[in-house]
């Protein structure tokens, strides 16, 4: 079934754009995970829809990946096909106010575009360190913007292979959700729809929230943002606090110094450290405050 699948996606893709046995912990921003048994990095739209076609034919496991910046995936790899829409990166203006952005652009790219054409409301998202098609999915949001409130509309692939496009109550965006998450579809592209700005502001603004990222946020170290989702009423990162958790560590995964909310990679961790930190921290915070934490983070593959 592999060769099989193998040779027709190598009547699609360039060889580079083809990996096999790749080590998912050159892929997340977590610098943990096994390899995947093939690994496919398709170059236009159209190469990944052809893709698409086939790996669903062969009945193989697949996963749509954008920057895996929120993602864990397991030390025994992944036995299925990584999609990587890293290779979409079509991005350009419409009119005066709106932003056309392919599904591997990352979102620091779409913010140098708003920046430069003087286009106001994406500054929240600059420094979310993931792609357009990875915000649409999980409703990316920070310092009171969400996706949600920018988005016109959304070109996805369904799980049927028809081309569709959602509008933004379509998408019922949710606290990072969205009705596609979980459900086979693929993004293509978004429209966002921003409004015209004063560029000094809108630079004066991206700076501002890039400081307080940097002030607050072990960006010094691997990881994969906010582990855990806020439970209605709380702070994940004061609860851990609270629980008596700052600094645990597990391996080479520790729960940060700098902010509680979030699991950093010291040097050597695996992505068993951090799942087995992850679980001894729900199970302490459930003991002391009586809170579930939900993670926020995907994993992928046994753990
Ligand atoms: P991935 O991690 O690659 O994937 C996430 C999910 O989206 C997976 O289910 C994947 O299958 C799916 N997916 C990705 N692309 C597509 C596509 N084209 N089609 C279909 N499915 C797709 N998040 C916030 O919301 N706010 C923050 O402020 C924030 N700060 C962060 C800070 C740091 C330092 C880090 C490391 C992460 C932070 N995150 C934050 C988390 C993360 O960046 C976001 O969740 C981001 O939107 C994930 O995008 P990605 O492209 O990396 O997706």
């Amino acid at each position: 079934m592999k060769e099989e699948l193998l040779t027709s996606l190598r009547g699609i893709l360039s060889e580079e754009n083809i990996l096999i046995d790749e080590p998912m912990s050159r892929h997340t921003t977590f610098r943990t995970g096994g390899p995947a048994s093939l690994f496919i990095r398709p170059s236009s739209r159209d190469e990944l829809i052809r893709s698409m076609t086939i790996i669903k034919e062969s009945n193989s496991p697949f996963f749509i990946l954008g920057n895996g910046s929120n993602l864990l995936v397991s030390d025994k790899g992944y036995d299925g096909v990584i999609v990587s829409v890293s290779g979409l990166k079509g991005l350009e203006t419409l009119g005066e106010n709106k932003i056309v952005a392919e599904a591997g652009c990352l979102n620091s790219q779409i913010a140098a575009v708003a920046r430069e054409h003087s286009m106001t409301g994406f500054e929240f998202a600059a420094g979310i360190p993931g792609t357009i098609g990875g915000a649409m999915i999980m409703n990316a949001g920070a310092y009171g913007g969400e996706m949600k409130m920018i988005t016109e509309s959304v070109t996805l692939l369904s799980p049927e292979g028809d081309i569709v496009t959602y509008d933004n109550e379509a998408m019922e965006f949710g606290y990072r959700t969205s009705s596609i998450k979980n459900k086979g579809y693929v993004v293509l592209e978004a429209t966002l729809s921003l409004e015209k700005g004063d560029n000094e502001q809108i630079i004066a603004t991206m700076n501002e929230l890039a400081l307080k990222r940097k002030e607050k946020q072990p960006l010094e170290y691997p990881s994969a943002g906010s582990t855990f989702k806020r439970p209605e009423g709380y702070f994940a990162g004061k609860l851990i606090e609270d629980a008596g958790l700052r600094g645990y560590q597990v391996g080479g995964a520790r729960v940060s110094d700098k902010h509680c909310g979030f699991v950093v990679n010291m040097g050597d961790a695996t992505s068993t450290d951090v799942y087995r930190l992850i679980c001894d921290v729900r199970e302490k915070v459930l003991k002391e405050s009586g809170v579930t934490l939900e993670p926020e983070v995907i994993m992928l593959g046994d753990f």
